[in-house]
């Protein structure tokens, strides 16, 4: 009752798209039974957590904030809606993102961009962004609304919402949570995200969902041993080697923010860690690889709304081919029309080479600098955002995907590799702003990173 009360005061926000009422109410109603008559099912028993409008949620609306899927209906709960059902969590409500998650400021829904809490105020006509494209998830989570939530993280998703809201953001190891259920933007890099304000609270999150599931084939098959809370309880800092990339200090870096980068680095060299500035070469390209490899992707991801199978359909009779036609144009925001035609173009036989095999090529060698770096250290420290939130004035100046090669430059070469990525706030910036830093480590090393994460909180 009380997040349904932060939710109505917090309206002006346009954190969520839809709130589930009904399911959240008979959900926490059976909570209440149990904690009353049995045991709670699990520590997530009656804790509402909010959930990313591109996962799926049985019965209730998944419109991931296009057009195309705005009366969706999903017949199937996405594994980790269920996982979270099962552990006895109350789904409150499906939050807003950037059309089928394209972006990184949650600008770009046709339910109207979300507005950050950190730095509003009624009386303004302009306000800081949330970040994105989970922006929805992190402003619910920032406001009180919910306990944690689910974002989706393709680039950088949950850790760039993460460091504007001033929360703790998980991107974990690729393969480690199903992706049943999450609508697809780029299948070889898409990983549910976690937003919590706490370190304990994203490991609770992550225990809850993490492990092998049957029907996703790029999911692990080793059994998920459950992180001990709290994760730093052993961790001994001392002779740890940390890398600091010095490619990551792009030229667009706040000052603020590179203070606050060299400030952490030596509170953790007199913790006892080893600080080590390393070299990364390829990290330069991993913005235009990314940029290729997502719109092929994307190119073949959306030729499945056509108007038939899901979703909207255009009232255009003249013959299947102008329905298919009239339905895209309409259904679909001028970005993801964008990626669709230039993923075509590069997947054309004579540009394939040229383009996307080649961004596979470079993916791997930005893929090998991660393995090469993590032969020297255990732990990258590194901004997750080059400043703190920019107002929505300013941010829409720039074109998106202007906009992402720069908000993604510091997440996005984790998603390349797989490699798991948490972003921590640290301070506040000398206009009130959440300043936030990145952690990197090998792939399935999420403990190490949330008790190094949980040394920082
Ligand atoms: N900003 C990037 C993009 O638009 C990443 C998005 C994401 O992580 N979902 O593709």
């Amino acid at each position: 009752d009380a997040c349904m009360k932060r939710i109505e005061k917090t309206k002006p926000l346009n954190m969520f798209i839809t709130i589930s009422e009904k399911l959240a109410k008979e959900q926490s109603e059976k909570s209440s039974i149990r904690y009353k008559t049995q045991k709670p099912k699990s520590v997530m028993d009656g804790i509402p957590i909010a959930i990313k409008d591109n996962f799926c949620t049985k019965d209730v609306r998944t419109s991931c904030g296009s057009m195309m899927l705005q009366n969706f209906i999903p017949p199937y709960n996405a594994t980790v809606c269920q996982k979270l059902i099962d552990a006895g969590a109350v789904l409150i409500g499906k939050t807003n993102l950037d059309e089928f998650a394209m972006g990184s400021g949650t600008v770009d829904s046709i339910f109207g961009a979300t507005k950050n809490i950190w730095g509003y105020k009624d009386d303004l006509d302009d306000f800081h962004i949330p970040g994105g494209s989970s922006g929805g998830s992190a402003v619910a989570v920032a406001t009180g609304s919910c306990f944690g939530a689910f974002g989706s993280d393709t680039g950088g998703s949950t850790r760039n919402p993460a460091s504007y809201c001033g929360l703790v953001g998980l991107k974990p190891t690729y393969g480690l949570i199903s992706r049943l259920g999450l609508i697809p933007l780029v299948n070889s890099m898409d990983v549910p995200g976690i937003l919590t304000r706490t370190v304990d609270d994203c490991v609770y999150m992550l225990n809850a969902t993490a492990g092998p599931d049957p029907k996703d084939s790029t999911c692990v098959s080793m059994p998920y041993s459950p992180i001990r809370i709290p994760p730093a309880a052993n961790l001994s800092i001392k002779n740890v080697k940390i890398g600091i990339p010095k490619e990551y200090a792009s030229e667009y870096l706040e000052d603020e923010v590179l203070e606050t980068w060299n400030e952490v680095a030596a509170l953790l060299e007199n913790a006892g860690a080893i600080i080590k500035q390393v070299s990364m070469p390829h990290t330069e390209l991993s913005i235009v690889c990314y940029s290729i490899l997502n719109q092929c992707e994307v190119a073949s991801n959306m030729a499945r709304y056509d108007g038939v199978q899901y979703g909207f359909r255009a009232t255009e009779n003249s013959s299947t081919e102008q329905m298919y036609a009239k339905t895209r144009s309409l259904g679909f925001n001028s970005v993801v029309k964008h990626r669709i035609l230039t993923g075509n173009y590069f997947l054309l036989n004579r540009n394939y080479e040229k383009y996307f095999e080649k961004a596979l090529k470079v993916r791997r060698l930005i893929s090998n600098d991660f393995d090469n770096v993590f032969e020297e250290v255990q732990i990258l420290l590194t901004p997750t955002t080059l400043t703190t939130a920019p107002l929505f004035s300013d941010y829409i100046k720039k074109s998106n995907s202007e906009q992402c090669s720069q908000q993604d430059f510091c997440t996005q070469p984790a998603n390349m590799a797989g490699i798991p990525a948490l972003s921590i706030p640290i301070k506040l910036s000398r206009n009130g702003l959440p300043l936030s830093l990145q952690l990197m480590s090998k792939n399935f090393s999420e403990a190490t990173l949330l008790a190094f994460g949980k040394f920082l909180e």
